[in-house]
């Protein structure tokens, strides 16, 4: 008899295959969604959709979107699902009646740059990462094989950088940074730095409701989002809010436990690999179970497994392919940050 984890091989493509699909938000029903804004500090808010609507994020609909407010207009990060851009204009217009003028995308999934387009039919300028606007430009395959629809030009970011120092905005009295981020959840990630309000929003390369989770379909890498979690605790001070793009605000104590988890699965993969143990037999051993209950939504579902069996097949493929740190490595890296 099969244990509930098995996975065939059929299914394990249809995970890694998925991926980008899952991302999209199948099954949702965008009238059922509202966009409520919570203040984060003097003119920063950050737009959530509601939860229980999205199969995909159950805890909020879509991907967050931040926006900093005041007389030089509206600086805006992420643009959610193209569905909910008249509810999102709505929410940013209760907040203050600027017009909107940047934006910048922490990364490429549809439910943070699916509004790309109809924003920048609006004026709005978009920033980006140049790796972000050519995985819009060449987005994968879908699971069946046909090649993915092609985006509305329009959706493509306008100004682009690459992994130098950070871009930086100077409006509404605050200082924006665009921080370039390694390959992390996906090849053109950056994190959003406000300097003045303290606050992060470090994108999708961490989570709290559901187990990471690396697009490698779009050139993340495990690798890089252990570096980003690094970069993160270098940046951030204890007070710092860490806004991801899904689930709740964090500080920088919270990415310890978060990266001693991701550094745990890799031993225990990497281990089963050093026994020969193959993919599907590395799921079914649950690798993930001493942290299940710590992981909200951990189980629920994520393609054609479950969040936790994506993020095994994940660890599963980066370190058979070879292109992992160690865990000793990383620890050692770690160390310095672990004492403040
Ligand atoms: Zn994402």
């Amino acid at each position: 008899m099969k244990s509930p984890t098995y996975l065939s091989i059929t299914a394990l493509a249809g995970v890694l295959l998925s991926a980008t699909a899952w991302a999209q938000g199948p099954g949702t029903d965008f009238s059922k969604i509202d966009i409520a804004a919570e203040k984060i500090a003097t003119n920063l808010y950050m737009l959530s959709g509601s939860a229980g609507s999205d199969p995909a994020h159950q805890d909020a609909a879509g991907g967050r979107i931040g926006v900093l407010a005041g007389p030089d207009g509206i600086f805006m990060v992420d643009a959610q699902y193209a569905q909910l851009t008249d509810k999102v204009v709505a929410a940013i217009k209760q907040i203050s009646p600027a017009p909107i003028r940047f934006m910048a995308n922490t990364h490429v999934h549809i439910d943070h740059t699916g509004g790309n387009a109809n924003f920048a039919k609006m004026g709005v300028t978009i920033f980006a990462r140049e790796e972000l606007r050519e995985e819009l430009l060449h987005p994968p395959a879908l699971a069946n094989g046909n090649p993915a629809p092609a985006r509305d030009p329009a959706s493509l970011p306008v100004v682009t950088y690459g992994l130098g120092v950070p871009v930086k905005i100077h409006m509404d009295g605050e200082v924006v940074d665009l921080i370039p981020v390694r390959a992390a959840h996906t090849g053109g990630d950056t994190m959003i730095r406000f300097e003045n309000a303290n606050a992060i929003m470090i994108g999708d390369f961490y989570r709290n409701y559901g187990y990471p989770y690396i697009d490698t379909n779009n050139g993340g890498s495990l690798k890089g989002a252990l570096e980003a979690l690094a970069a993160t605790m270098e940046l951030a001070g204890p007070d710092t809010k860490l806004i991801p793009g899904h689930g709740t605000i964090i500080h920088r104590t919270d990415l310890i436990p978060y990266r001693d988890m991701i550094l745990a699965v890799q031993a225990s993969v990497q281990q089963m690999i050093a026994q020969g143990k193959t993919q599907q037999e590395v799921l079914a051993a649950h690798v993930t179970a001493p942290y299940d209950a710590k992981v909200p939504g951990g189980l629920l579902p994520a393609g054609a497994g479950t969040s936790a069996d994506r993020f095994v097949g994940m660890v599963y493929s980066e370190l058979k392919s070879g292109k992992q740190i160690g865990a000793r490595a990383t620890l050692l890296f770690f160390l310095p940050l672990c004492a403040d």
